[in-house]
C-alpha cells in the first residue's frame, strides 16, 4: 500500500530540499577528534564538534569502557525497576551528584530524554512553566508533554522573565527553565539572576547545562558555577553526549524528591533501556578525570581566548562571550545564508570543517559560521584557522 502514499513524501521531500534546507551527512571516516579525515574532504581540522575537553577518542576513557563490559556486560536487556539497575548505575548516580554539587541523580538514555521526562511528573494544570525563547529542542518538547500553563520569555532577558513570573503568580508551582549555554550564540545564561527573580517570586529554576557540564566554572560543574549560583539550582539537566566523552547518555540531578518522583513517574525512565555499562563506566572515569584535574578546561578556555582575540583582529564580527562556541557573523552581509555556506565550502577545502547556521536555524538575517573550540586543539591549530578564516573571508569580501 505504501505506493499510495509514496508520492506527498516524495513531494515533501523535494520542497525541503528546493528550500535548500536538506541535510546532507559528511562521512567521516576516522574516529572523532580534532583531526580527522572525511569521504571527498580529506584530512581536516574539526571546529565543529561539541568535543570540548578533547575526550570523545580519550584511550583513559576507552579503556574504562571495555573494562566496564568485561565487569558489567554488553547490555541490561531491562529498564532500570524491573532488572536494570546495576551497582555501576548507582555509582555513577552518586558521583554525578557529588561532581554537580546536588543532591541526587537520575540517568537516562540521553538528554533528550531527560528533558522529555522531567516536566510532565513534576507540574499539573495548575502549575506553570516559564521558558527561554531559545531553549532546547527537547525542552520544547519536554514541555509539550506536559499540562502546565506555558509562559515564555525573550532570551536571556531578566526584564521579560520577570513580567512572566508577574504573569504566571496565580498559579501554584512555577519553574524558570533556561539552557545554561544558548547553543548558537555561546551566550551563557544569568543563573544568578535567574535565581535572583525565582526567589523573589518564590518559583523554582531549572537549568540545562548539556553545553557547560565539565568544563565552565571553577570546577567544571556548569553555567551555574560560572555565575556563582551553586546550590541554587533546583533542576538540572545534562548530557554525557558532548564534553564528558561524547557517546551518549544523559540525566537529571538536583533535589532528592525532584528524582525521587521521576524514578516512580518518568516515562522515558520507566519504558525505556538502562544505560550500557560501558557508557556508564567510562562516564565515572571522565568525572574522576575532571575532579583530579583542571587541565582540560583550563586548556579550553585559553584556546577559546586565543581563537577570540585572533578572529577579532582578523576583523570578523562575533558574538562577546568567555564560552568555546564562536559564532562568525554575517547578518549584516548581503545573501548571508548563501555566503555562510560559501564560507564554510571555502574553508573545507582549506582543511577547516566549520558549518554554516542559516534560516531557519537561526533567525533571518543572523547567519553565521559557528566555530567550537576543544581542549585538544593545539595553538597551531588555532593559528592555522584564524589563518584559513582570514583567507576565505578575505576572498568572499566578507572583510
Ligand atoms: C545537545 C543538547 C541536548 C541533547 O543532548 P543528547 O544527550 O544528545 O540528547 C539537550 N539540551 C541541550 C541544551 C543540548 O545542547
Amino acid at each position: 500500500m505504501f505506493n499510495q502514499h509514496k508520492e506527498r513524501y516524495t513531494t515533501e521531500l523535494e520542497e525541503i530540499e528546493k528550500a535548500g534546507l536538506y541535510k546532507n551527512e559528511r562521512i567521516i571516516t576516522t574516529a572523532q577528534g580534532v583531526e580527522i579525515k572525511t569521504k571527498g574532504g580529506g584530512s581536516v581540522l574539526n571546529f565543529c564538534a561539541n568535543n570540548y575537553l578533547g575526550l570523545s577518542n580519550n584511550p583513559r576513557l576507552i579503556e574504562a569502557a571495555k573494562k566496564a563490559m568485561d565487569e558489567w556486560g554488553f547490555g541490561l536487556s531491562s529498564v532500570r525497576f524491573i532488572c536494570g539497575t546495576q551497582g555501576l548505575h548507582k555509582q555513577l548516580e552518586a558521583k554525578l551528584s557529588e561532581f554537580l554539587g546536588t543532591e541526587d541523580t537520575i540517568l537516562f538514555s540521553s538528554a533528550f530524554d531527560a528533558n522529555g521526562a522531567v516536566f510532565e511528573p513534576l507540574l499539573g494544570s495548575d502549575d506553570a512553566i516559564i521558558s527561554d525563547e531559545l531553549n532546547h529542542a527537547s525542552i520544547i518538547d519536554g514541555v509539550r508533554l506536559c499540562k502546565a500553563q506555558r509562559f515564555r520569555y525573550k532570551n536571556n532577558n531578566m526584564e521579560d522573565l520577570e513580567e512572566q513570573l508577574k504573569a504566571a503568580s496565580n498559579c501554584k508551582t512555577v519553574l524558570v527553565v533556561t539552557d545554561g549555554v544558548f547553543s548558537m550564540d555561546g551566550i551563557i545564561a544569568q543563573v544568578d539572576k535567574i535565581c535572583d527573580l525565582a526567589d523573589k517570586y518564590g518559583a523554582m529554576v531549572m537549568v540545562d547545562d548539556s553545553h557547560a557540564t565539565g568544563f565552565l566554572g571553577e570546577s567544571g560543574k556548569g553555567s551555574y558555577e560560572y555565575s556563582n549560583a551553586v546550590g541554587r539550582v533546583d533542576i538540572i539537566s545534562t548530557t554525557f553526549g558532548k564534553a564528558l566523552g561524547g557517546a551518549s547518555g544523559g540525566c537529571i540531578s538536583g533535589k532528592s524528591e525532584v528524582v525521587d518522583m521521576l524514578r516512580q513517574r518518568a516515562r522515558p525512565y520507566l519504558f525505556s533501556n538502562s544505560l550500557a555499562p560501558a557508557i556508564a563506566g567510562a562516564t565515572l572515569e571522565v568525572l574522576d578525570m575532571l575532579q583530579s584535574s583542571s587541565e582540560l578546561r583550563d586548556k579550553v578556555m585559553k584556546n577559546t581566548q586565543r581563537f577570540r582575540k585572533g578572529i577579532k583582529e582578523a576583523g570578523f564580527t562575533i558574538v562577546d562571550s568567555e564560552h568555546p562556541i564562536v559564532p562568525i557573523m554575517l547578518g549584516h552581509l548581503e545573501n548571508d545564508a548563501r555566503l555562510s555556506q560559501q564560507f564554510a565550502n571555502k574553508l573545507l577545502e582549506e582543511g577547516i570543517y566549520v558549518i554554516g547556521f542559516y534560516f531557519p536555524v537561526v533567525p533571518k538575517g543572523k547567519s553565521r559560521i559557528r566555530v567550537q573550540i576543544s581542549a585538544a586543539h593545539t595553538d597551531e591549530h588555532i593559528d592555522f584557522a584564524i589563518e584559513k578564516f582570514t583567507k576565505a573571508g578575505k576572498e568572499l569580501g566578507i572583510i
